[in-house]
């Protein structure tokens, strides 16, 4: 485990197999320094736990993932 961004990183869910390859996508870009795409995958896995999993209002999706998508490119 190595813990080195933000506690706002969205986490896997452990059964999912599109969770976790997002999240082994995202552990090696971070080990290898690029944090511009461990940040695309931080963004895929909210899209995906918001759209495969229903984790926030799918009313309210869009508009959400469009806000973290323009902060994330904003960080960068
Ligand atoms: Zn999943």
């Amino acid at each position: 485990m190595n813990l080195t961004l933000p506690s706002s990183e969205p986490d896997p869910v452990a059964s999912c197999r599109d969770c976790l390859g997002i999240a082994v996508t995202r552990a090696n870009a971070r080990s290898v320094g690029d944090y511009s795409k461990a940040s695309d995958a931080n963004v895929d896995l909210r899209v995906h736990l918001r759209e495969g999993h229903g984790e926030a209002g799918s009313a309210d999706a869009d508009r959400l993932t469009d806000g973290e998508l323009r902060s994330t490119v904003r960080a960068e």
